[in-house]
């Protein structure tokens, strides 16, 4: 991952972390957490960067579900919180601290002040990259939690189907307007590979991430394909990368984590 100069607000950094990168998405579901899992496992494992995954996306936290980390964070003597490690990556989620079932109605500033504890009341122990999981959509939620993390930069993850670009552009709007660099987007669910055939088919469209990237500028990552073994890893928290290394999903990951 190269240093990426950060110009975006006066918010001072994060404490032993060097690079603050959001996984970002105008609309839910097209599988931002799953990249950010299995980005995050790749940049660890393959690229040997030390990562850390906050999870910010405190309406719905998956990341607990998708690395299979369920204890409470332990908490040093000057009272930061240690996050919780698997696959070589160091987690934190509300959901580490709420229990499972708890609704989570905060509003703004309650939702914000918990952030800033996840991210600055953690002993993170020196990261290269912390790669943030932010909650989709491009209202004020994401554009405050942007500048609070000092991010230098974001990653716009999309599926090639045209209400979700639509959404990603905003989110690239968005990010601009906090003078936050776009890295790269990502196109998720780019096809499914039929397992009988071998046929690929475009259920979400065909070259919308690929035209949406060249009008914005922007360089397109990914092409990650839909598949059972993926849903089916995130399910069962063992990210496919981990479980499937040598599959063309896996090699797509890595592929993207040495283009971000
Ligand atoms: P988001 O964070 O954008 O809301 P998630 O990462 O939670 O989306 O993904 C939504 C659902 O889609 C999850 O059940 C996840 O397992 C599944 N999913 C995401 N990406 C893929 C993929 N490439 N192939 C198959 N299932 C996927």
């Amino acid at each position: 991952v190269r240093s990426y100069s950060v110009l975006n607000n006066d918010q001072p950094r994060i404490n032993g972390v060097k690079e603050v990168i959001a996984v970002a998405s105008g609309k839910g579901g097209v599988g931002k957490s799953t990249v950010a899992v299995n980005l995050s496992v790749t940049l660890a494992n393959k690229c040997r960067l030390k990562v850390g995954l906050l999870d910010a996306d405190v309406h719905g936290p998956s990341v607990p579900t998708m690395m299979n980390i369920h204890q409470k964070p332990e908490v040093t003597r000057d009272m930061k919180m240690i996050p919780v490690e698997n696959y070589e990556v160091k987690c934190m989620s509300l959901g580490l601290l709420v229990d499972r079932d708890a609704q989570i109605v905060w509003r703004g500033p309650i939702v914000m002040s918990a952030l800033q504890k996840m991210s600055r009341e953690v002993n993170w122990g020196g990261l290269d990259i912390l790669e943030v999981d932010i909650p989709p959509g491009t209202g004020d939620a994401q554009l405050t939690m942007s500048q609070k993390l000092h991010l230098s930069g974001a990653l716009i993850v999309s599926t090639p189907q045209d209400v979700a670009l639509i959404d990603a552009h905003r989110g690239v709007r968005m990010f601009s307007k906090v003078q936050v660099p776009i890295l790269r987007l990502i196109e998720n669910m780019s096809y499914f590979k039929c397992p009988h055939c071998g046929e690929p088919s475009f259920i979400f469209g065909e070259d919308g991430a690929q035209k949406t990237a060249a009008e914005m500028g922007l360089q397109l990552v990914g092409e990650i394909p839909i598949e059972v073994d993926t849903r089916k890893s995130c399910d069962e928290g063992i990210p496919i990368v981990v479980s499937a290394p040598d599959s063309v999903v896996s090699k797509a990951y890595h592929y993207v984590a040495q283009n971000v």
